[in-house]
């Protein structure tokens, strides 16, 4: 069998040959400083204004900025302004740009050319086909939505986000919705949940600055990945298919001297980040760091944050773009959140703000007590959301993929808590102090405490590293959400936890303020609430600890222990009433939501099943054999040329070596028939949610026994044998 390049009758040994190959060559950027090019290949501000007529431009402006519905008039104005830049810069195709529910992106060419009555070609791209189009939705995953309503789906330009030109191709980002108007990917429930923080929040901003009209979120996603050679990455099945390696002993010497954290990068890797970050430039993705993780071969890259739903867009790009350029320097990124065992997994770290359109950003603490009472409002109604929702907002993270990362190597544990510091501890300790009948009278004095914060500026907050979420001076880290999603799936539910509580937070202040309590007062009273209903989610200990695990169930507070089971959280009556109310989804959305959770989990699972099956029965088992025998022959010869006493000591190693092999595979063969067996009892159970809670009790034990043996027989089997390249070369090879 030929794998692309390889031959796979010898794939190990040709694919190290190709990874020295590739490792002599050489990769020329771009000279140009970025900022000549940045955003080249978009249609931003700057083109819009010179492409489009000064009526159309500024009416599109205006309803970008309110959030307007964009007539038939106006969408053909401004198709014929896109086409004719977008063919200016030698596109041919348009197509809109949508993410399903499966966490890449989906896209459906047209060329712009079309024929009129008389046989001429021309080019046309209309505002209808800028506004809507309708890919068949019946081949994206859907929960079941489609079964009983029409199979087809609708993709809707989202003008928030600007178009670009990707490959000769202008593309549009879009929603994607069902025919019944149902949310049929992530970007509808994250708009929706940033149009329900921006109500609630404005409210609670006007409270200190009448001028406040708008609230929005600033996010910065830090994206972390792991590269290796694509030669040898294509002579393993496992991470060909599943993105990980199912199977694989560890090396030697991985990350335990911590050597790689911020080590040098090696040159082939850099030549890899300066030619992606170049693409991402020309798309208007500021990226502003890299540098090495912690894991051999595991780095990571973040822009300069920007409005949320254009930060996803870009990661979402930025993804895309990644892959493309691995592929041209012969080396594959891997954006699984556990693709090596015993080793660091990746993370999209997602920083969190909010921010007034007047600049001013909600989560950074001030110099006066009237900026910082404003802060602390935004601050612990965050708190309080998380605690409320703790088990939610953590299942929001939960996949195959972060299920074998959380809780492991240097990863937050799949249990919510959040880290404050000591600074900002002490000062809700000490509003918490202040005596309840304190906010009677009207005088000011109880503000004193909250004058007294000092500023925080972001780099001199304590860094606690084991938090799955951080505050980390003006904005809060997330940082359970795993590398290859889509943050918005976990977004949509931030924002929309916190409006809630933001919603709460202002009846409670105008409840106070009717009962005659002075507005600063009543402001304090709530803050010193929500403080203490919210103290069990604080936590400024190793997260990494048994103790803090055991603290954690003593509080309360509900950690992730299985998957399919965690995914009941979007059905618990408390965060369908959350959702309904601030219109973000209905019940039917969740289900279906859930369904789909469901189902890619037990998909997942499946395939690595199957792969895990061949690796044993079609790799593993028969090396294992060929060895066998080797050693079989060679104690036979030894038989012949030795006496009795030397044969009997002599040969013990190696007999007993047999004796260890037939075991494994035995074992290993075993396995891969109780595997098989197991699977063929989950898939019979019609209900998803049922199956994949078999998948995750019955499907994966077998997989991690299968692999301990498999590791071992790694270990005592010839080298020059063994078919898979090792976790030394996958991950030392640069
Ligand atoms: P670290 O790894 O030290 O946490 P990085 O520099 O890798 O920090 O990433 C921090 C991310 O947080 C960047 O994307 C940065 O732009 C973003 N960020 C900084 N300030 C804010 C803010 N106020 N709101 C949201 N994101 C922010
Ligand atoms: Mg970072």
């Amino acid at each position: 069998m030929n794998y692309g390049i390889i031959n796979m009758n010898n794939f190990r040994s040709s694919a190290l040959e190709e990874f020295s190959r590739h490792t002599a060559q050489r990769f020329s950027v771009e000279n140009r400083a970025a900022s000549e090019y940045f955003a080249v290949n978009v249609f931003n501000y700057e083109k819009m204004s010179k492409y489009l007529s000064k009526e159309t431009f500024e009416s599109l402006q205006s309803a970008i900025k309110e959030g307007e519905k964009i007539d038939r008039t106006l969408a053909n104005d401004v198709a014929q302004g896109m086409k004719n830049w977008a063919m200016d810069m030698g596109a041919t195709h348009y197509t809109h740009l949508f993410q399903p529910l499966t966490d890449s992106t989906a896209e459906k060419h047209e060329a712009f050319i079309s024929i009129d009555k008389n046989g001429i070609p021309f080019e046309e791209f209309k505002g209808d086909a800028l506004v809507q189009q309708e890919p068949d939705a019946s081949s994206f995953p859907s929960g079941g939505m489609r079964s009983t309503f029409e199979a087809r789906g609708y993709s809707a330009w989202d003008p928030s986000s600007p178009a670009f030109i990707l490959d000769q191709t202008l593309c549009i980002p879009t929603v994607f919705v069902s025919y019944t108007g149902e949310a049929l990917d992530m970007k509808v429930p994250h708009l929706k949940s940033l149009a329900a923080l921006d109500k609630a929040a404005t409210k609670i901003a006007k409270l200190f600055d009448e001028d406040v009209c708008r609230v929005g979120v600033n996010l910065g996603i830090e994206q972390e990945y792991f590269i290796v050679d694509q030669s040898l990455s294509r002579a393993r099945p496992d991470l060909q298919i599943c993105n990980r390696t199912l199977i694989g002993h560890t090396a030697a010497k991985d990350q335990q001297l911590e050597d790689h954290y911020f080590g040098a990068i090696p040159s082939r890797v850099t030549a890899f980040m300066k030619d992606f970050e170049t693409e991402a430039y020309k798309l208007g993705i500021l990226l502003k760091t890299r540098h090495n993780e912690v894991a051999p071969n595991q780095f990571e890259c973040a822009p300069l944050f920007c409005e949320a739903n254009l930060a996803v867009d870009h990661n979402q790009l930025l993804m895309i773009l990644m892959k493309k350029v691995a592929r041209r320097h012969s080396l594959k990124v891997i954006f699984h959140e556990k693709p090596f065992m015993g080793v660091n997994g990746s993370g999209k770290h997602c920083n969190w703000s909010i921010v007034t359109n007047k600049g001013k950003n909600l989560l950074s603490p001030g110099k006066t007590p009237g900026t910082n009472l404003q802060f602390l409002s935004f601050f612990v109604s965050v708190l309080k959301a998380v605690y409320e929702h703790h088990y939610l907002l953590m299942a929001s993270t939960a996949s195959l993929n972060n299920y074998y990362r959380l809780g492991g190597n240097e990863a937050p544990p799949a249990v919510m808590s959040i880290f404050i510091g000591s600074t900002l501890d002490k000062v809700l300790n000490d509003i918490e102090q202040i005596g309840s009948s304190d906010f009677a009278d009207s005088s000011d004095t109880k503000l004193d405490i909250v004058g007294k914060i000092p500023e925080i500026r972001p780099d001199n907050t304590d860094r606690n590293r084991t938090s799955p979420f951080a505050f980390t001076g003006n904005r809060f880290e997330f940082r359970a959400v795993g590398s290859s999603v889509n943050v918005a799936s976990s977004m949509f539910i931030l924002n929309s936890i916190v409006a809630q509580q933001l919603n709460i937070f202002g009846d409670r202040v105008n409840k106070y303020i009717a009962e005659g309590i002075e507005k600063n007062s009543a402001i304090l009273k709530v803050i010193r609430e929500f403080i203490i209903e919210s103290k069990d989610i604080r936590f400024e200990g190793n997260g990494y600890s048994q103790e803090w695990l055991d603290e954690a169930a003593r509080r309360g507070l509900k950690g992730i222990n299985n998957i399919p089971e965690s995914y009941t959280a979007y059905l618990d009556p408390k965060s369908v009433s959350m959702f309904e109310e601030l219109g973000v989804m209905s019940l039917r959305e969740l289900k279906a939501r859930r369904e789909v959770l469901d189902e890619t989990f037990t998909k997942k699972l499946q395939i690595e099943a199957r792969v895990l099956s061949d690796l044993s029965v079609n790799h593993i088992i028969p090396t294992a054999i060929k060895y066998q025998n080797i050693l079989i022959e060679n104690v036979k010869g030894l038989k012949e040329i030795l006496n009795t006493d030397d044969y009997n000591e002599l040969t013990e190693y190696n007999i007993h070596n047999i004796k260890k092999i037939s075991s494994y595979i035995n074992g290993i063969r075993k396995g891969v028939h109780d595997l098989k067996e197991a699977r063929k009892i989950a898939n019979k159970i019609e209900d998803f949610t049922e199956r994949s809670k078999v998948y995750a009790d019955t499907v994966l034990p077998y997989m991690e026994s299968i692999r301990v043996m498999a590791d071992k027989l790694e270990m005592i089997i010839d080298d020059d044998l063994w078919p898979l390249p090792k976790y030394r070369e996958l991950l030392f090879c640069r």
